[in-house]
């Protein structure tokens, strides 16, 4: 052993040295972050999927359910996207004291301060039904219940401030809002110009050591009427009161704000989706030390915290306002394309318009399938940050993808704006999802691999800690544990993607007893291949890889990838292989693995050692990347399944708001025009093989009978109802105008200077 180190271990340990940089504070506080579950078991190449089908799929308890039927159903009726941003600019008061009542605010908070304590689950079952009926009240309900306050306290709150905010804000008497955004802190919120200042000042007439605070936050949501801040800060103690240095770094502070220097109400507008957000400022607002999330022992924990908090929060709130999009797509793109007709026919059933309604039967599959199987890891406890960056640029992407088929497929039916339009809401706030909790290009090409490999790699945290220890002797004694092991599992690893790969996916693990053995080999066969690029990748390129985004992005796809179609197979064994949704499997199978052979082979064109790409297509690739695609037959099976009502849609798109309870709803006469469309289908068949297109030229032949002219006219009368579009008095539109002073805006840190003076 001690050979071995010193002459074969100790030149390596230099050489890795060299060329990986030491990690930084805030990437060793974002790997620590979080758990590692699933990840971890892809990261090895060797995935035992009987493992993840043995997790439990998650379920809503008794009191959940009712929950979901009794107030998520009246407070979606109580909402309307239309009226609240074109006319009222808010949730009306009604709603917002509904949602207090009833504590929607509180349901990630314990029973014991007086919230609901909901599960993850259940709290994205909420956040979905809500989502699929207002956009405004989704992110609404989503935020305090998400990365803020609420979650922070529960997590590393003094047991005084838990005992005092959280029943408050449980029952919406406080309402929260997170300010870690500013200006020049977007991406890298850790680069925020925001200070706290440790000094003397005077609280309730007292001298008191404290903090004084400096800040100007933008983009916070329900900011412009929080009551309460979680606020994120650099904290800076330049006459050492505390004995721990100047910097102590970013910090939490939990800030009321009506406090003196602190101001807030003014509004962003974010594409004209009218949920409350808008930037917060402080001039020199002093508060005692007690007022840190967390207490003293938490001075400097600010991005541990974040970063804890996120890695369970980006698996719940935008995938559950993502399936909720995509199903809504789905359901209402299939339903229009059934009743729309043009040059005679009903769109949907033109081959060109069947390929977007398959990727929207797709994406609700596999997103609803990811998003189930994500919450049932979170509700065993499991925080796996690496899985949550993928469910968020993943989901989000794909309801992306799906929003913009929907608008194709409706044409100028999604086009046109007004109350009737049930696509524009949600089509307009697509780039929110993008944006928030981690941009997407970032998180994609920065965090999903170049998190992952460091994280759940089986290896490569303990050799880069090793690599960084200061005590050298030390680290080359971890180094040299760790190195030989990492080289051992490679040796293995390559050895499996040989098999794998050469037998053409054929050999290869399988959960005993699975319906589909081959996708799941074929699973295993890129999982062996994967590990064995990524390897290689860190090998040759070393910190490099960190550069190489476009390298990392694509290997982050092909690792979301094996994880997503995991839960595609997982999601099918689960619903008890329902043998009417194998068409989405196999849609979804092929469709994924095509993306998985364009990651790899942008990985393999790319990868600057041409040694490194050669051996891997030798030994994984022997007879070049699979691309099954989807067949069109396939396709067509797929986009069929959206276009006649069917127990298999209901499973599909599942807990929508389909706007019962509202008198009239636009998605309400799209589901009745389509019942009806298909119903009067029979009568219409009818009329077209005897080729008599007057429904009284019909009856009067004996083709149909009166009572079959009947369903025909109520048919069109709804499918009329459907295509119609809004149009406005040009007194209106012009009176609108004449009432709405243009708003003055006011930009960045002129407001905050006013706000001092
Ligand atoms: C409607 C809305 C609500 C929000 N709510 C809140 C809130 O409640 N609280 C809060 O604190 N913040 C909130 N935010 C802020 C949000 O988290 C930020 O907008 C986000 O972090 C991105 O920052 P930015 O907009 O400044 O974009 P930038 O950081 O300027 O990024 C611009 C682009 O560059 C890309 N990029 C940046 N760095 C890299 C990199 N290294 N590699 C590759 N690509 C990169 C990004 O992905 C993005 O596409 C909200 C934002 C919006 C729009």
């Amino acid at each position: 052993m001690g050979f071995r180190r010193d002459h074969l271990t100790a030149p390596i340990f230099k050489w890795a040295s060299s060329i990986m940089p030491p990690i930084s504070e805030t990437e060793r506080e974002a790997i620590d972050a979080g758990t590692v579950w699933w990840d971890g078991a892809l990261f090895t190449g060797n995935p035992d999927w009987n493992e993840l089908l043995a997790l439990q799929k998650a379920e809503l308890s008794t009191e959940e359910q009712a929950f979901m039927d009794g107030p998520v159903r009246n407070l979606c009726a109580m909402v309307d996207d239309w009226t609240l941003n074109w006319r009222d600019r808010d949730l009306a008061k009604s709603v917002w004291d509904f949602m207090r009542r009833e504590k929607f605010f509180g349901m990630i908070i314990p029973k014991k301060y007086g919230g609901l304590g909901f599960s993850n689950y259940a709290h994205s079952e909420v956040v979905r039904t809500i989502s699929s009926a207002s956009v405004v009240a989704g992110v609404t309900v989503m935020v305090p219940n998400s990365l803020g306050p609420g979650e922070l306290l529960m997590h590393f709150g003094t047991e005084e401030q838990r005992d005092y905010w959280l029943p408050r804000l449980a029952d919406g008497r406080e309402i929260p809002c997170f300010g870690l955004t500013s200006p020049h802190a977007g991406s890298d919120a850790a680069a925020m110009t925001d200070t706290g200042m440790v000094e003397y000042g005077t609280w309730k007439g007292r001298k008191t050591l404290g903090i004084r605070l400096n800040f100007h936050k933008r983009y916070i949501t329900l900011g412009p009427i929080a009551t309460v801040m979680g606020l994120a800060f650099k904290m800076r103690d330049p006459e050492n009161h505390l004995g721990r240095g100047e910097d102590l770094g970013i910090t939490v502070a939990l800030l009321p704000t009506d406090m003196p220097g602190v101001s807030h109400g003014e509004r962003h507008i974010p594409l004209f989706t009218f949920f409350q957000n808008g930037p917060l400022y402080g001039k020199d607002v002093f508060v005692p030390l007690d007022r840190i999330l967390g207490g003293e022992k938490q001075i400097g924990q600010g991005w541990t915290m974040l970063m804890t908090a996120l890695a369970a929060g980006r698996s719940i709130s935008l995938p559950s306002q993502s399936a909720a999009s995509a199903a809504m797509c789905a359901r209402a793109s299939g339903a229009y394309a059934r009743i729309r007709t043009q040059f005679n026919v009903p769109i949907g059933f033109f081959e060109g318009v069947q390929q977007p309604l398959a990727e929207l039967a797709g994406n609700t599959y596999l997103i609803d399938a990811a998003r189930r199987l994500t919450l049932a890891a979170l509700d065993r406890g499991h925080r796996p940050s690496v899985l949550s960056a993928i469910m968020k640029y993943h989901a989000t992407e794909r309801m992306r993808r799906s929003m913009t088929h929907a608008m194709d497929i409706h044409g100028g039916k999604g086009i046109i704006e007004g109350p009737s339009n049930y696509l524009a809401p949600g089509y307009r706030s697509v780039p929110i999802g993008i944006t928030v909790e981690g941009a997407n290009i970032l998180t994609r090409n920065l965090m999903i691999f170049g998190q992952g490999a460091i994280r759940s790699h089986p290896f490569m945290l303990k050799e880069l800690l090793a690599l960084s220890d200061e005590d050298k002797a030390r680290g080359l004694d971890a180094f040299d544990d760790a190195f030989w092991k990492h080289l051992a599992h490679a040796v293995k690893n390559a050895g499996r993607a040989f098999i794998r790969g050469w037998s053409g996916g054929l050999v290869g693990p399988a959960p005993g007893g699975a319906a589909m053995p081959r996708y799941w080999k074929r699973l295993s066969r890129h999982a062996a291949a994967f590990a064995l690029t990524a390897d290689l990748a860190l090998l040759t390129l070393g910190g490099a890889l960190k550069r190489k985004e476009m390298l990392s992005a694509r290997l982050g796809d092909i690792l979301a990838e094996l994880y997503l179609l995991g839960a595609v197979l997982k999601r099918f064994e689960d619903e008890g292989r329902q043998a009417e949704d194998r068409p989405i499997v196999d849609y979804l199978m092929r469709e994924g693995e095509s993306r998985i052979a364009i990651a790899f082979r942008g990985v393999l064109d790319n990868l600057p050692a041409r040694w490194a790409a050669w051996l891997v297509r030798l030994v994984a690739f022997p007879f070049g990347v699979p691309d099954p695609v989807p067949s069109d037959r396939l396709t067509t099976r797929v986009a069929e399944i959206l276009m006649k009502p069917s127990a298999q849609r209901e499973r599909l798109t599942p807990d929508l708001y389909l706007g019962d309870g509202h008198a009239e709803h636009p998605i309400k006469e799209l589901e009745e025009a389509f019942r009806l469309v298909i119903e009067a289908a029979p009568v219409e068949k009818k009329m077209r093989e005897a080729r008599v297109r007057d429904p009284q030229a019909a009856i009067e032949k004996g083709i149909i009978s009166d009572k079959e002219r009947e369903f025909l006219r109520k048919a069109e009368e709804a499918a009329e109802k459907v295509i119609a579009v809004d149009a406005f008095p040009m007194e209106d539109i012009s009176a609108v105008a004449a009432q709405h002073r243009q708003p003055k805006p006011a930009r960045g840190r002129r407001r905050q200077e006013q706000a001092a003076e």
